[in-house]
């Protein structure tokens, strides 16, 4: 089974602020020791709100571009 794509976390940028973690609605997020850390064996549901609130860019939502093949 393909894993399923997740938000990334830049710990460099990351300003510690809590606000990702305030606002993820499946509670998936926590900091620890300071920076963020996705709690895979909850649903991420790719809604964007970690990734809208943070000051810094320091968590963004990889996209994976799938390319159709024309009909043979
Ligand atoms: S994309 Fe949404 S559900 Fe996923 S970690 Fe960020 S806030 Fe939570
Ligand atoms: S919102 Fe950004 S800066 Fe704040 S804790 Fe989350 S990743 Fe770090």
């Amino acid at each position: 089974m393909e894993e399923p794509v997740r938000p990334i976390i830049i710990a460099e940028l990351c300003t510690s602020c809590g606000a990702c973690v305030e606002v993820c609605p499946h509670h998936a997020l926590s900091l620890v020791a300071g920076v963020p850390v996705l709690d895979t064996s909850i649903e991420c549901e790719y809604c964007g709100n970690c990734e809208e609130v943070c000051p810094t860019e320091a968590i963004r939502r990889p996209f994976l571009v799938v390319f159709s093949q024309p009909a043979a």
